[in-house]
């Protein structure tokens, strides 16, 4: 990853992606005083750009440091860095840390910073090859409660439990990992939301532990638009025999069917179908009619 051509916007400027460093003694690598955001640009601009932005704000805050751009600035780096890398649909990685003044356990002697990187991360498989599904392991790493960690915040903290989650569940085979909460609810995927269907009724964990998901929040939209009722709530694990589909949702997954929980067998069908195209319709930048 290290070792590519291009630019990274780092801390102000367009560097060189393969100069784009920072020092070993970084507070953020030491003590995952960082966080950041996961966005994609489709046809030139990035969906939902300010909402990312505003995420990564509100992050750094529950990790008590100002990012010390404003949200136009970081809106403005990103499109810079999509053009500086000639770059029309991509996966874009902005990430604030705190530096390298002073390594202990308190972070504010530390200057934050940012970088912004983009790379193409395609998500382009045919719409019956989606539908195939993907195979899910149970993880044995639970949410934690939210007097335990800042589950709003996209910290890199928060995911040491969705990568040994992630690697264990391919070293076994499966794409990816369900992970239950402290109570034993459903949770999440490593990297992206849940949702499970029967008929018409679409039926998602309520985000009290864990990241309510732009791209959950836009398909709920549309799932409703599209005649399906949406009900946020717990579910226990046992709950998923009473489903017919079930897919996940993610900047990086977009909507991704899924054909096996464990045990749980389900069929991607209709719903999966619908939210898929209604999805990648959506993300489609709105120009004017007349271009
Ligand atoms: N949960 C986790 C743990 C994630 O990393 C992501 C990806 N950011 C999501 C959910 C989905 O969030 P979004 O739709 O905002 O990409």
């Amino acid at each position: 990853m290290d070792q590519r051509d291009g630019w990274i916007w780092f801390d102000g400027e367009l560097k060189p992606w393969k100069e784009a460093k920072i020092h070993v003694l970084t507070h953020g690598l030491h003590y995952a005083s960082c966080v950041f955001e996961g966005q994609r640009a489709y046809g030139g601009e990035v969906f939902k750009l300010r909402e990312h932005t505003d995420r990564l704000i509100a992050s750094g805050k529950t990790l008590d440091f100002d990012i010390p751009y404003s949200a136009d600035e970081i809106d403005a780096a990103c499109r810079k860095v999509l053009e500086a890398n000639n770059l029309v649909d991509a996966y874009m990685r902005p990430v604030a840390w705190r530096g390298s003044e002073e390594l202990s356990v308190p972070g504010r002697p530390n200057t934050v910073h940012l970088a912004i990187a983009a790379w193409v991360w395609p998500s382009y498989f045919s719409m019956e090859e989606k539908l195939k599904g993907i195979r899910l392991q149970w993880s044995k790493w639970k949410r934690p409660s939210p007097e335990t960690i800042p589950y709003k915040a996209k910290a890199a903290g928060l995911y040491m439990i969705c990568t040994l989650s992630k690697d264990a569940a391919m070293a076994d085979g499966y794409a990816d990992a369900l992970m239950l909460d402290y109570r034993g609810y459903v949770a999440e995927a490593t990297g992206a939301n849940a949702f499970f269907i029967k008929g018409k009724e679409i039926t998602t964990p309520t985000p009290d532990c864990f990241l309510d998901g732009i791209t959950r929040r836009t398909v709920i939209g549309l799932a409703k638009a599209n005649g399906f009722t949406v009900t946020e709530r717990h579910i226990m694990p046992d709950e998923l025999a009473n489903f017919d589909e079930c897919f996940l949702t993610g900047t990086a997954a977009e909507v991704t069917p899924v054909s096996e929980v464990g045990d749980f067998k389900f069929t991607p069908g209709e719903a999966s179908r619908t939210l898929i195209a209604a999805y990648s319709a959506a993300v489609q930048p709105k120009r004017a009619a007349a271009e």
